[in-house]
């Protein structure tokens, strides 16, 4: 690099190094993704991968050391491949967490394709599958809404699926102010496809105030919030087109 200044990519997992598809264990980055982050590290770029999922399964799925990984919306940190360090907050919400995945458990029993992913700090109703999705989504949220009322938990909608998450004020966006002051990023890129990338945005806008150079990205798709596609910078057409546009990055 010509200056010293400290450049950040930080992105989402699922709909934007990954194709969404229908089994969530079978989200594997597209072609060319694991090494077009490795060469943004190579370049001297801080890498971050903020993501709903298990950290260990981000660190499984990309393999990079280097890289930092805020898995389960950033309650999970760990650098490279590296130990899992869990928020001391989100340890107490254990017990709620069992409560309302074994009332998920007994909803989704009651309906054709819909599935429960238990992960660990976080449950998550998948109702892609069913006959018509579309049909029964606010059926499926008002009935995960309703298996959280008595619980120190919140329910986010995402792409045909909800998350309910410990009530502790943590989420993508918190995760990528925090990354990107620990380094001093100068530059902070962001790129995602989905509700819970919004706030990552909101992130952006406040890093933005304090003088940062900012870019938002979003993958486009029907599913996408309009929202998030509204607020972009840059419209990724797939995760295809974020490897080619993070290949533009780290050749700079
Ligand atoms: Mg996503």
């Amino acid at each position: 690099m010509l200056t010293s200044c400290v450049r950040s990519v930080f992105t989402d997992y699922d709909g934007t190094l990954a194709e969404i598809v229908a089994r969530p264990e079978d989200a594997w980055p597209v072609a060319g993704a694991v090494d077009v982050l490795a060469g943004l590290v190579a370049s001297g770029v801080v890498v971050g991968v903020l993501s709903g999922r298990p950290t260990s399964f981000l660190q499984e799925r990309l393999g990079l050391d280097q890289v930092i990984y805020r898995g389960l919306y950033g309650f999970e940190r760990a650098v490279g491949l590296g130990e899992v360090v869990v928020s001391a907050a989100l340890a107490e919400a254990s017990g709620d967490l069992a409560l309302v995945r074994a009332r998920l458990e007994t909803l989704a029993a009651d309906q054709t394709g819909v599935t429960v992913e238990d992960k660990t700090w976080s449950v998550t109703l998948h109702y892609r599958n069913a006959p018509a999705p579309a049909a029964i989504e606010d059926r499926v949220r008002q009935a995960t809404q309703e298996a959280i009322l008595d619980l120190a938990l919140d329910m986010h909608p995402g792409r045909m699926c909800c998350e309910v998450l410990p009530r502790v004020k943590m989420d993508k966006g918190i995760a990528l102010e925090e990354e990107a002051h620990r380094v001093a990023a100068q530059e902070v890129v962001f790129c995602g496809d989905d509700f819970g990338d919004l706030v990552a945005f909101d992130a952006l806008d406040r890093l933005a105030a304090q003088g940062k150079k900012v870019m938002r990205g979003a993958v486009v798709s029907a599913e996408a919030p309009p929202l998030l596609l509204e607020r972009a910078d840059l419209l990724l057409a797939s995760p295809a087109a974020v490897v080619e546009k993070f290949h533009a990055f780290s050749g700079l």
